[in-house]
């Protein structure tokens, strides 16, 4: 018996994907030298007025409508003030009393093929700080402004979860849907996209939430399910040894699978919010509001359902196609050129296309292998040019970048044989050398058709008609 529940909100902050910064129009750019995009704005220098970005609204309110949120008809930014190196400013440029997007809500796919609605809490928009670079410098610490004023959209949910396991579908379905609508890129590696992951525990059936303990600096879904699952057994651990768990920040160190004590959790009048007096308030109308709505493209979920009801695909096949743009882009370049074969496009890229690239390590992005290249292969199988097993080699042959489907079936004769008279005397030659099996089969031992197929195959090296092969023999064994 489950004595205890878990219960998980989690904080997601995307980067938007704009060109400038949130107030300034300092590069965004990854990777640049260190301290070479941070302009006076960015530094907070005296004078400096900071100017908000249009593009970073539109974004925020693409998000808030794809997941049905109010959206704050006026919303205000506020300073949120603490002192750390990586903030020049002293304060950090936020929303806090009126965030740009209100409380909304998103449907999760679980593993038993049930869904759950998640609540959004809220999303609102802020400035990222610097880095510090503890690593490269001994007893010192680097400071790297450049992500200094960096537009984030800080993605609140409700203390909906109860496993780490839906946490992870749930970080998922909003990454899913950031790079969907193009306002964030998604890349984790890069601090794109993180999530800090609020847990706590209660018994089962209390109310009351128990205190929570908030992971910071986790950069991956694997780490994000296997910070909460050490965090849930460090925490009812201590409870059942008669401890307490306190408020506070914890950081997932991935080499060890743990948890360590950051600092104690600030609550929020430490840091002493106020409207930021050199920002206007952000008006949004309703006309905005539906030329972003009209402006949207196919979202994942009504991706899914019309791949399930227009495509006839499983709901499963549908699920994988749109977990990701990519791959829901690719599935969909292959179906313009073959709008009959959704089910053989299906199969082909979550099949050996997805085993391949997960092999290589690749992002269906850098497929050796185009969506156009894919349907030219599964048309020939379609049209009876090759066989499903043929087909098999001849991707290899392309994945190791031997030309087009066409091209490695000509150049290796890897034509399939339908011609009867040619397909009629391998069989025959077969049913010779095997009077044994003629026997059996005549005497009612319908098994050994399977064995004259699999000599007939070889025989053709793999290239006979199955179909054909199979109705022929029938023939010449009676
Ligand atoms: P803060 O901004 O100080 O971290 P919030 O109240 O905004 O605090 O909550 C942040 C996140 O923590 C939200 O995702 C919320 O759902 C989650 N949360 C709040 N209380 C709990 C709790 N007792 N257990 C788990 N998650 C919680
Ligand atoms: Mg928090």
């Amino acid at each position: 018996m489950a004595a205890w529940e878990t219960v998980i909100g989690l904080e997601i902050h995307a980067q938007l994907a704009t060109k400038s910064k949130i107030f300034s129009a300092a590069s965004t750019a990854f990777g640049s030298e260190p301290n070479t995009q941070a302009c006076a704005v960015d530094l907070g220098f005296p004078g400096v007025l900071p100017v908000l970005n249009a593009e970073v609204v539109n974004m925020a309110i693409k998000f808030g409508v794809a997941i049905d949120a109010k959206i704050t008809p006026v919303s205000v930014f506020a300073r949120k003030n603490y002192f750390y190196p990586d903030l020049p400013k002293g304060y950090q440029i936020s929303q806090f009393e009126l965030p740009i997007v209100g409380q909304g809500d998103l449907s999760i796919s679980l593993e038993d093929g049930q869904s759950k609605i998640v609540g959004v809490t809220r999303a609102h928009l802020e400035e990222d700080a610097g880095k510090s670079l503890h690593e490269e410098f001994t007893d010192q610490t680097g400071i790297d402004l450049n992500r200094a004023g960096t537009p984030l959209l800080e993605i609140v949910s409700e203390p909906d979860m109860r496993s780490a396991k839906e946490a992870v579908a749930y970080a998922r379905k909003i990454h899913t849907l950031v790079q969907y609508l193009e306002i964030c890129d998604g890349n984790m590696q890069e601090g794109s996209f993180r999530c800090d992951a609020n847990v706590s525990v209660r018994p089962m059936g209390e109310e009351k939430l128990g205190t929570r303990a908030e992971i910071k600096n986790i950069n991956s879904f694997r780490f994000l399910e296997r910070a909460i699952n050490f965090e849930v057994e460090r925490q009812i651990d201590l409870i059942e040894d008669g401890g307490k768990v306190a408020q506070e920040t914890r950081l997932y160190d991935s080499d060890k699978d743990e948890t360590r004590s950051m600092r104690s959790k600030e609550e929020a009048n430490d840091y002493r919010y106020f409207p930021d007096p050199d920002l206007l308030p952000v008006a949004v109308t309703d006309d905005d509001i539906e030329r972003i709505r009209a402006s949207l493209p196919e979202l994942p979920e009504q991706k899914r359902q019309r791949y399930i009801s227009d495509l006839g695909l499983s709901d499963y096949n549908a699920e994988l196609l749109t977990g990701s743009r990519d791959i829901a882009d690719y599935f969909e370049q292959a179906l313009a050129k073959a709008p009959t074969l959704s089910s053989q496009i299906a199969n082909w890229i979550l099949g050996n296309l997805t085993g391949a690239l997960n092999k290589a390590d690749l992002d269906i992005k850098d497929s050796p292998i185009s969506a156009v290249m894919l349907i030219e292969l599964i048309d020939r199988i379609a049209d009876n040019t090759i066989s499903g097993k043929i087909a098999k080699q001849v991707f290899d042959a392309m994945w190791q970048g031997e030309g087009s489907a066409d091209a490695i079936i000509e150049a290796q004769g890897l034509k399939q044989i339908t011609d009867s008279g040619a397909i009629e005397a391998i069989i025959d030659e077969v049913i010779a050398a095997n009077p044994d099996q003629v026997e059996q089969f005549r005497a009612g031992k319908e098994k050994v058709l399977g064995f004259f197929v699999g000599q007939i195959m070889k025989q053709s090296k793999g290239k006979a008609n199955p179909g054909k092969v199979n109705q022929l023999l029938r023939d010449k064994l009676k």
